[in-house]
């Protein structure tokens, strides 16, 4: 799907049915840069066009995810600062993911992000690759 957001072709992390009505099913998809849309298939017969535009997320399961996955993005093409807004994000990160539960039989999104941020291993860069993809994995595990 093409995100209007950033004007190019991104992955779907997930997609879910939010709503059904006369002029088709709307489906909210989630795509891998953070942002999300909505966007109607319009049931065959229905009159109207509008619904095939796709229009912003508002799913509130998703939306500080999303935020922070989009933050992360940025934070993953910046060149200066990123050690001092690392701080910040990650924490913010760790409290988003706290609570929403992984794939069975893998250790929980929060345990997997405390470890990837405290690494002494891996530099800053590296640590927001890891935390950016426990974000796409949480929007996965609650769609
Ligand atoms: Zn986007
Ligand atoms: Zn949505």
């Amino acid at each position: 799907m093409n995100c209007k957001t950033c004007g190019v072709q991104t992955k779907e992390i997930a997609t879910k049915t939010t709503g059904r009505g006369a002029n088709g099913q709307t489906k909210c998809h989630r795509l891998e840069c953070g942002h999300a849309w909505h966007a109607t298939t319009p049931t065959v017969g229905a009159l109207t066009d509008d619904g095939i535009t796709p229009t912003s997320c508002g799913c509130g399961e998703i939306v500080i995810v999303n935020e922070l996955l989009v933050a992360g993005r940025r934070l993953a093409l910046a060149k200066e600062g990123i050690d001092e807004a690392f701080q910040g994000w990650s924490k913010q990160v760790l409290e988003a993911l706290d609570g929403i539960p992984a794939e069975s039989g893998t250790p929980s999104l929060v345990r997997s992000a405390t470890t990837a941020a405290k690494s002494s291993m891996s530099d800053t860069p590296k640590k927001v690759a890891a935390l950016n993809a426990l974000l796409v994995r949480a929007i996965a595990a609650v769609s």
